[in-house]
This record gives structure tokens, sequence and C-alpha cells, in this order.
């Protein structure tokens, strides 16, 4: 992929970045200019893509491509879709993408290992905004969709919904490209082998809060397992009366009731039945 900057050489792209944080740094003003006036952009219908260097152009116009194209599978998952006005013009969201790491880091103030973040309200940028960097392999096909979806989630449900941590990043990974199979496969071994959280645990599980790494990683693999389950086990039509239901207001287990009448009547038949389904039904490579 290092084609992708075209001629300029990685050290001159290196040395140009550097001074213009230098400049903005120097000014005292380094977010505001950051915002507002060293950005160049490329618009799309729900998103606008900013970024620093002339040469990023056509990978700016790429990024704008493919979210575009998640805003649409997404809306279409969660049915989101007739409420798709909502990002038109002046409430698009922003993409925002650094060169690399360091300036990502250094602009933004987020820790060495983030790789991206989502806000509804960000300070920096005023409005919607995905951040991240370009210099990365897994931006367009896992941190783009990741964050988009966040966003999308929020905003379809109400930020103040309280729906368990799992779920929305159950829902924040689905279209990371070619992630679904390889997490089922591995969660089959996890549930036979006993090691699944127990959803006493998982259901009001912080991630945040958690420091081991391993944990971490099956708290994510568990919750895209889950959803992606009731997705592909009982369609989509039910999975957007799920939704719709937490979107008028309902509570979690009560909308799961609603959405999947003589199926998960609690949340303990949906731990059940996925642990079920993933021992039983679900066979590895042959799933779509
Ligand atoms: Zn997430």
């Amino acid at each position: 992929m290092n084609h992708r900057h075209g001629s300029v050489q990685p050290w001159l792209r290196r040395m140009l970045v550097l001074v213009l944080l230098a400049a903005l740094w120097g000014l005292g003003r380094y977010e505001v200019a950051c915002a507002e006036d060293v950005f160049r952009e490329v618009q799309g219908d729900h998103f606008i893509v900013k970024y620093l260097l002339a040469d990023e152009r056509e990978n700016a116009l790429r990024i704008l491509q493919r979210a575009e194209d998640y805003y649409k599978r997404v809306a279409d998952g969660i049915g989101y879709s007739r409420y798709q006005e909502y990002w038109t013009w002046e409430r698009r969201v922003n993409i925002v993408l650094y060169p690399d790491q360091m300036s990502y880091a250094r602009f933004t103030g987020q820790p060495v290992w983030s790789k991206g973040y989502a806000s509804r309200d960000s300070r920096l940028f005023h409005s919607k905004v995905v951040v991240s960097y370009d210099d990365q392999p897994d931006f367009l096909e896992e941190i783009l969709p990741h964050e988009i979806t966040h966003l999308m989630v929020w905003d379809f449900l109400g930020f103040t919904r309280k729906v368990p941590i799992w779920f929305e990043e159950g829902l924040a990974q689905l279209e990371e490209q070619g992630k679904r199979d390889v997490v089922q496969e591995a969660m089959q071994g996890v549930v036979a082998a006993g090691n699944a959280i127990p959803f006493t645990t998982f259901n009001s599980l912080n991630i945040t809060s958690i420091q081991d790494q391993t944990r971490v990683s099956l708290f994510y693999a568990q919750s895209l397992s889950i959803v992606d389950f009731m997705l592909t086990r009982y369609g989509k039509d039910a999975f957007r009366h799920f939704c719709r239901e937490l979107r008028q207001g309902g509570e979690f287990e009560e909308s799961l009731a609603r959405a999947y009448p003589a199926i998960f009547r609690t949340l303990f038949d949906l731990e059940w039945k996925w642990k079920n389904y993933l021992q039983n039904d679900f066979i590895p490579g042959g799933s779509k």
C-alpha cells in the first residue's frame, strides 16, 4: 500500500507534517487552527473527509467512498435507513485523518496505543467526528466501519439509552471485514471449553475498567459472536425490530422479549441459545 502516497518521499511528508505541527503549536492555537484552517477536505452525502497534505486527496476520496458504503450497510442492518436525512448537509460527520500515529496522538491527546475514536460532539472539531490516522493497514476495513457504526448506533438509539456495552461493541464489529467467521470459530472453542464470560458478569461489564488484555479480547469476541448469532440465526427483520424497540425506550431484556417472542424471554435464554448454536449448529467456514 506504499504507492498510495504518490511521489512524495516519506521523509519529506514527515517533515511537512512536523513543520505544520510546530507552526500550530507555536501559535498557541493548536486545536482551533487544526480544526478550521489547516485541513483540506472532500465531501460526500453523509461524510466529509479532512486531510492535511495535498497528495492525500485521492486516498481521502477512497475513504469517503468506503464511509458512504458502510453508512448504507449499517443503516440497513439496524433499520436506520428511513432516518437517513439525519446526517446530510450540515450534520455530516467529519472523518479527520492524520498522516501517522505520532501526529494523531499529539494533536488529539489520545494514548499511544489508540488507533482511532469516534465522538458525537467533538471539542476539537465541533461536530460528530471519526478521528484516526492513515498510516495503518486496518484503517479502511476495521477502524472506519467500527467507529462509523458507533456514531450511527448512538444516533439511532439515543446517546443516553442504556444498552449493554457488549451489544454496542458487537454491532460495531459487524462491518469489520472478515472478522465474523474468525471470531465465531474461535468462540466455538471458547464455549466448548467452558471459558465464555458468564452473562451475569458479561452484561454489565465495562471494558474500559479491564486491564487484562486477554480478557478484553475475549469480551470483544464474545460481543461480536452473540450479535452475529442473533442476526444469522433469526434474521434481519427480527434484529431491526429489536433495535426499534430499544429506540422507543424499551429496556434491553424487555425489547429482546418483544422482538423475539417465544425465543428470548430473558437474557439467560439468549446466553443458552447462543452457546447451543455454537456447539451444535455453527459450522466453521460454512456460514455466511
Ligand atoms: Zn468500539
